[in-house]
């Protein structure tokens, strides 16, 4: 039966094809297509690590005291019982016979459309060994993880409705769907084989959907319940304007969303060709289009589609997803250095703004332990130690980044972004510190470049007191993700409060103006790098209020670039102007 959940629309597109459920503690498995003659391979590891694990609890058995408590004896059994269950076993061999699952894959899946039917057991007892089987699984997978098959796979082949219609075998199109997916797991999947993603929690500007939006496929976040309502293997789509996951579709449906799929594809080919046009409006007025980047790597999509620089790194990414039990749990000064380095020869001479770590809150710095420690620990991780609050309380990492920024300097243009600042007294430790990193390097003898020095205004604070700011840096950033989340006391990873985040509200759209405003007049340059700057719908409004520098996900640029070149900044003006003394300014952008 087709039914239908509503969630926030996080990346354009369409996305139509079968749900891969993954628990959200799992994500991190690795997912990838094996090719026909590594089937038997395949079998056989998850064989072995099963074996390994039935081995492993004889080995308990054998060497339990007589006079065990008998629950624990059960225990093993029902463990034992699990692991040669034939659902279990031909159940994996058929993901990976069938699909070309990687074994860890295989058996995830499998263990998932288990998991399902043990919750829908009438009894409790039974219902209960659903933890056991995730236990075994749990060591099935620890056993593999030192016998990973080689990696090589392709990517699938993104079929066409008729395909789709036709055939339903490998490579069909596979969708995400998870309860979450941290940040750092999400980036993980850049390389992915999901045409899709659907979580059921996190808000439009959560890092997971920023993340999500980088990757620029269709992913649908706060779609809540889907990881229950939804089965492994369905058959869904995605409308990721419309925030919208169908279930079950019917023929008619798929051939709609098909021709709509097609529609998107069209017009991203017919938006390509303005890549080397220059973002330039009808009156004449130049406008930066510039990119967001988590990893160096993606400074070559940024090229591709004729950004004129990186206007935000997020350099967070670099610390995350690491383990926190190992020594280097946090990159040090050289391998940093690398990364940035990569990221300014990467984009050719054009400028990068490397913004300083920016973790805590919905970005742990591992997707698990920390989150669980951030929730007990913190009621209120987003108003506790995140960005430069946490840099500024280690200072001698705080040093280690800003020395590895520095000297990437000398190699391009780069400039330097602290983010989260509102007091002047974090002004000030923080340009000490930088003082010191140059101070370290020239002790050393190691060359460092020049940076530009610019402050993110995204708490309303900074907003308020942006004369401080102009004082102290060359340029400004708004951060409008966490300015609005301050501003409206509305936390922008909460889906249940998703539909108050409101970029329209009238004080948002007063501190972004205000902030652009006194920037200008003060001969500086201001820059939004939230995503308001990356959503077409504001385009007009954010140059009417005078903005003439954006950045954005790669993938939003040219659509971008396309509102601007027809644009009349002369008009917006007064327009714009309206709209920031409406009552409604959301009412007021249709009906002026
Ligand atoms: C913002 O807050 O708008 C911003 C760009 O930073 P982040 O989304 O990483 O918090
Ligand atoms: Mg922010």
């Amino acid at each position: 039966m087709t039914f239908s959940i509503h969630g926030s629309a996080v990346a354009r597109g369409i996305a139509i094809g079968r749900a891969v459920l993954v628990a959200s503690s799992r994500v991190d498995v690795a997912h990838y297509f094996i090719e026909a003659s590594q089937i038997q391979a395949e079998v056989a590891r998850v064989r072995a690590g099963r074996d390994a694990v039935v081995d492993e609890i004889h080995r308990l058995q054998a060497a339990m005291p007589k006079d065990a408590p008998q629950e624990l004896t059960a225990l093993l059994d029902v463990h034992l019982m699990l692991l040669q269950d034939e659902m279990l076993t031909s159940g994996v061999k058929q993901w990976i016979t069938d699909r070309l699952y990687n074994a860890e894959w295989a058996l995830t899946s499998q263990m998932e459309v288990l998991a399902r039917q043990f919750d829908e057991m009438e009894d409790e007892y039974l219902r209960e060994r659903k933890a056991d089987l995730e236990q075994v699984v749990e060591r099935v997978l620890r056993y593999m993880r030192g016998t990973a098959a080689p990696v090589a796979h392709s990517t699938p082949r993104r079929k066409t409705q008729q395909d789709l219609l036709l055939d339903d075998t490998v490579d069909v199109p596979l969708i995400l769907v998870a309860h979450d997916v941290s940040p750092a797991d999400m980036l993980q999947f850049k390389q992915s084989v999901f045409a899709g993603f659907v979580t059921d929690v996190g808000g439009k500007t959560s890092h997971t959907a920023i993340v999500a939006r980088s990757l620029d496929i269709p992913a649908v976040v706060g779609a809540r319940l889907s990881s229950q309502l939804i089965r492994q293997d369905d058959w869904i789509i995605i409308d990721g304007e419309a925030g919208v996951v169908i279930v079950d579709p019917s023929p008619i449906i798929l051939a709609e969303y098909g021709f709509k799929q097609r529609q998107g594809e069209l017009e991203r080919t017919r938006l390509a060709r303005l890549r080397n046009t220059p973002a330039i409006t009808l009156d004449g007025q130049r406008v930066e289009l510039l990119a967001n980047i988590e990893m160096p790597e993606d400074a070559a999509n940024a090229l591709s589609v004729g950004a004129t620089g990186v206007g935000l790194f997020r350099s967070e990414f670099l610390f995350m997803g690491r383990s926190t039990q190992t020594q280097n749990h946090l990159p040090d000064e050289d391998e940093q250095y690398q990364a940035y380095v990569r990221a300014v020869l990467g984009m050719q001479g054009l400028p990068v703004t490397i913004r300083t770590v920016d973790v805590g809150a919905d970005k742990p710095l591992d997707s698990r332990h920390d989150r669980t420690l951030n929730d007990e620990a913190h009621l209120n991780p987003a108003l506790g130690l995140r960005a430069i609050r946490w840099s500024l309380a280690d200072p001698a990492m705080f040093l280690t980044q800003l020395r590895a920024i520095l000297r990437a300097a000398a190699l391009g243009p780069v400039n330097l972004l602290i983010p989260m600042l509102a007091h002047l007294s974090e002004i000030r430790q923080t340009l000490a510190l930088i003082d010191q990193a140059r101070a370290e390097l020239v002790q050393r003898g190691q060359a460092f470049g020049p940076v530009r020095l610019g402050a993110m205004i995204e708490i309303p604070a900074a907003a308020l007191t942006l004369k401080t700011f102009l004082r102290y840096f060359d340029f400004l950033s708004v951060g409008t993700n966490d300015l609005i989340q301050y501003t409206l006391a509305i936390d922008r990873a909460d889906e249940s409060v998703a539909h108050l985040y409101d970029p329209l509200h009238p004080a948002v759209l007063h501190l972004v103006a205000e902030t652009i405003a006194q920037g200008h007049a003060q001969g500086k340059s201001v820059s939004v790098c939230g995503e308001m700057a990356g959503d077409v719908s504001l385009t007009r409004l954010l140059l009417g209020m005078g903005l003439r520098s954006f950045s954005m996900h790669p993938s939003q640029i040219l659509a971008v670039k396309q509102e601007v070149l027809r644009a009349d900044t002369v008009k917006l003006r007064a327009w714009a102007q309206k709209v920031l003394e409406a009552e409604d300014p959301a009412e007021a952008m249709t009906s002026t």
